[in-house]
């Protein structure tokens, strides 16, 4: 009887894994997306024309990017 049980778990486990087992492959699926995106933009400052990852710059109102908030500041007014 403990060997059907030990049988029985396993089989619930494995049922279990296999069903939540999309979830996770989607979640992986969509970090690998961003990790691309992160690699692949590449935006331009604005002041001194150094290329810099998207997610590294800073944006202004006018969809400028800045390489440091130093270069940012020198076009607000
Ligand atoms: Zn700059």
């Amino acid at each position: 009887m403990g060997l059907f049980r030990l049988i029985l778990f396993i089989l619930a486990a494995w049922l279990i894994w296999w069903l939540i087992r999309p979830f996770f492959a989607s979640t992986k699926k969509r970090v690998d997306e961003q990790k691309n995106e992160k690699i692949d933009t590449m935006v331009r400052c604005h002041h001194c024309g150094l290329n810099l990852p998207k997610n590294e710059a800073i944006a202004d109102d006018a969809e400028h990017y800045y390489c440091c908030e130093a270069h940012l500041n020198t076009h607000k007014k």
